[in-house]
């Protein structure tokens, strides 16, 4: 069994469907990239595999067992999330955001610190950063610092929305070499969702295609972009590369 499956998925909200009977098996160690319109299911469907959002039907089994709801602590701590607009806080130093979830699971002071130096070092942002807030930081260097806090814990899975989202170009291209560095350095589950499917073709090796809550289709990248399951993926793949 992979370390993430989802069996006959629905989430609603009232009356709109965010997922309908998704069955879907994430490749373990691999990035998968989930592609779809606005509002077509892509961070709802990180949420129920985080547990964030319970869903209406069906099974998310995560670690290869279903999400127990009453241990969502536990489960957080081994799943490394990281969303667009960084979430980071405001009143925090850059060390005490990357440390958040060290500090809970009561690591040591000196192990907390080395961590910390650790990963500053691995996303490219100097160490001397660590006692300033993140109004301090540029946009760039506040993602890096939430990758950093996703990271912190070392979880063999990730979920990422969007996380390189509102970026200059030059500053996302900077952070999606880095991205792809650190994945080449240690094989990880990470599913990222991303609007843009240049974003996703250059660091994913597989794809999941949402429209209105529906898998449409799930493939390596080649596989998809070859043979397109439907006029709809055609004509998403096609709008978005001739941008
Ligand atoms: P995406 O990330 O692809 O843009 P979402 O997963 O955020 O899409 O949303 C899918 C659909 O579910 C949208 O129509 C959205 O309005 C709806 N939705 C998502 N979260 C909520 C919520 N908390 N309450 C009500 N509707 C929601
Ligand atoms: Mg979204």
């Amino acid at each position: 069994m992979a370390q993430i499956a989802l069996e006959k998925v629905s989430r609603v909200y009232g009356d709109e469907k965010a997922l309908q009977d998704i069955d879907l098996t994430f490749a373990d160690d691999v990035t998968t990239a989930v592609v779809g319109p606005s509002g077509s299911g892509k961070s709802t469907l990180l949420q129920v595999i985080n547990g964030l959002v319970r869903p209406s039907h069906g099974t998310v089994s995560v670690f290869r067992e279903p999400i127990d709801y009453g241990r969502l602590p536990e489960l957080r701590l081994r799943i490394g999330y990281a969303v667009q607009g960084t979430g980071l806080f405001p009143h925090l130093t850059v060390e005490e955001n990357i440390t958040l979830l060290a500090r809970l699971a009561k690591w040591d002071v000196e192990q907390i610190k080395a961590r910390t130096e650790e990963l500053m070092r691995l996303v490219n942002l100097p160490v001397s950063f660590a006692q300033r807030y993140p109004h301090e930081l540029s946009g760039g260097q506040q993602q890096r610092v939430g990758l950093c806090r996703a990271m912190v814990l070392n979880p063999r899975i990730f979920l990422l929305d969007e996380p390189f989202g509102a970026l200059d170009p030059i500053t996302r291209n900077e952070i999606q070499r880095e991205f792809l560095h650190l994945q080449q350095m240690e094989a990880r589950t990470i599913v990222l969702v991303t609007h843009d499917l240049r974003e996703a073709l250059k660091l994913a090796q597989r794809l999941v295609v949402l429209d209105r809550g529906s898998l449409v289709q799930h493939g390596t990248c080649k596989e998809i972009l070859e043979d397109p399951a439907s006029g709809f993926v055609r004509s998403f793949f096609q709008s978005q590369l001739e941008q």
